[in-house]
């Protein structure tokens, strides 16, 4: 696996993710674990990197998605 790159399985639709890791924004951050908002299809994930740019936590970033579709 090329180095940087991440894999995770995205918790809203089980599908595979291969994703960079930002470095170039990382190398900014003071303050570890940083959030990595990640799109995916039409819902965001929120990874978090500790200083080793590891994976410390996912979560779906429910208040970021689109304007729901009208019902009805
Ligand atoms: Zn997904």
């Amino acid at each position: 696996m090329a180095e940087g790159l991440k894999w995770l399985q995205c918790p809203v639709c089980k599908e595979s993710i291969y994703w960079r890791v930002p470095e170039e924004g990382l190398k900014k951050i003071k303050r570890f674990p940083a959030p990595v908002v990640i799109k995916h299809k039409d819902h965001y994930l929120v990874c978090y990197l500790d200083s080793h740019y590891q994976l410390a936590d996912t979560e779906v970033a429910a208040d970021c998605v689109e304007g729901r579709a009208k019902e009805g």
